[in-house]
């Protein structure tokens, strides 16, 4: 089974228009990226020009949030139906920092999923585990639950639309990496659990990234695991070199 490989650039709330201009004409310098789809997300404010610069070219642009409401009363919020409108596709939904410093409940993040799918956006559905939920061998149960409290209720048929990220938060920004053990661990615990609730040929077909301090030095390695479909790149995706390093480490 074939299962897309992705390579998504989370650039969080880094790159301003200048910084985002610069960035995205490395991007374009760089041409051999045909192992993978490519993915970038810039924050809200650099959306419409690096659609509009990028648009002819293969990488897509995604959002990094999204609100749980199409429109009303919710100052400084941006919602599905207005990133549709300047041709937004993908979004990112459920990042650890999301959950941790917005306080983003499974009960917000199974409202974001909705709303996104209503509106003909996928989801990179991200999830994982805190250090001491793994040293206390509790980090399959929190994987489960995350997955099923904000995905469970998806009909076979909305999964075509949703690509799981497993982060655990442990390995974010800090340099520490899971192990390839640790990754293809997750990864294959993920794939039952999903093939167990729907079914094994459903589960097969969802592309599982990995995140969590992926360089150039050690893409290789972590994509190489049978059940890893790609990687979403924090830290390293602000420079376009290591961003294309780990594109093409597959
Ligand atoms: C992330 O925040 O999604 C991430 C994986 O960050 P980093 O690559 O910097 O660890």
């Amino acid at each position: 089974m074939t299962r897309k490989k992705i390579v998504a650039g989370n650039w969080k709330m880094n790159n301003g228009l200048q910084e985002t201009e610069i960035l995205i004409n490395e991007l374009l310098a760089e041409t051999n990226h045909s192992g993978c789809e490519v993915m970038v997300a810039p924050s809200f404010v650099s959306l419409k020009t690096a659609i509009d610069s990028l648009n002819d070219n293969d990488i897509e642009v995604v959002s990094q949030n999204v609100h749980q409401s199409n429109d009303g009363a919710y100052t400084g919020e941006v919602s599905a139906k207005m990133l549709s409108s300047i041709g937004i596709k993908t979004t990112i939904i459920g990042h650890s920092e999301r959950r941790e410093y917005f306080s983003e409940t499974h009960e917000i993040l199974k409202n974001k999923v909705d709303i996104s799918l209503q509106n003909s956006i996928k989801i990179i559905f991200c999830f994982g585990e805190e250090l001491k939920d793994r040293k206390t061998n509790n980090h399959f149960n929190i994987i489960s639950n995350q997955i099923s409290e904000s995905l469970f209720h998806l009909s076979s048929s909305d999964w075509d639309n949703i690509i799981l990220a497993y982060e655990p938060i442990w390995a974010i920004g800090t340099g520490e990496t899971a192990s390839s053990d640790q990754v293809q661990e997750m990864h294959s615990f993920i794939r039952n659990f999903i093939g167990q609730k729907y079914s094994n040929e459903l589960a097969q077909k969802i592309s599982i990234l990995y995140g969590g301090s992926v360089k150039p030095n050690n893409a290789k390695e972590i994509f190489s695991m049978t059940d890893v479909d790609g990687g979403l790149i924090g830290g390293a995706s602000l420079k376009s070199k290591d961003f294309f390093s780990i594109v093409n480490s597959f």
